[in-house]
């Protein structure tokens, strides 16, 4: 299978997660304004947090087969962002890091596109370079400790 085979599947589940989690998640604390205002989020005002029992997946045998070959955690995956809806596992890990890590990619949806462009190219990207080794991934996990605005921070060190 191809990716463009699924793309408009991928993209209308995305959608309508999307719009779920903005009309159900909440609005960020005043801490966690900090922390997306530090992973480069601009309209912070925007996000949702929903807070769920485990990331769900579209259910189809052939997708969930390429996500698995890409290396993408789909039993352990512990956070999401789509847009402005972030959703994590509720179970003891609303950690910091994992809140830089997904307002990461709340940035990188803002900054390159919105859902429809961004998600288009962090789906290739992962098909293309693997999951961990995306330069989306590589770029949500270096803000996973430090702030974009800390001066001892050098964004493309390895
Ligand atoms: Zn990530």
């Amino acid at each position: 299978m191809t990716l463009d085979e699924y793309l408009p599947e991928i993209l209308a589940w995305c959608k309508h997660r999307e719009q779920l989690i903005l009309e159900t998640g909440l609005p960020l604390t005043e801490s966690q304004l900090v922390l997306a205002g530090d992973s480069g989020v601009k309209d912070t005002d925007r996000v949702r947090l929903l807070s769920v029992e485990r990331v769900l997946f579209p259910d189809d045998k052939h997708l969930v087969e390429l996500a698995r070959a890409c290396g993408m955690p789909l039993d352990s995956t512990a956070g999401r962002a789509i847009g402005y809806g972030v959703e994590v596992v509720h179970s003891g890990t609303h950690s910091e890091r994992l809140l830089r890590h997904e307002f990461r990619h709340v940035y990188q949806y803002e900054s390159n596109g919105g859902v429809e462009v961004f998600l288009e190219m962090y789906l290739r990207s992962v098909i293309e370079h693997g999951y961990l080794q995306s330069p989306w991934e590589q770029d949500a996990r270096r803000y996973e400790h430090v702030a974009a605005n800390d001066p001892g921070f050098l964004p493309h060190q390895p």
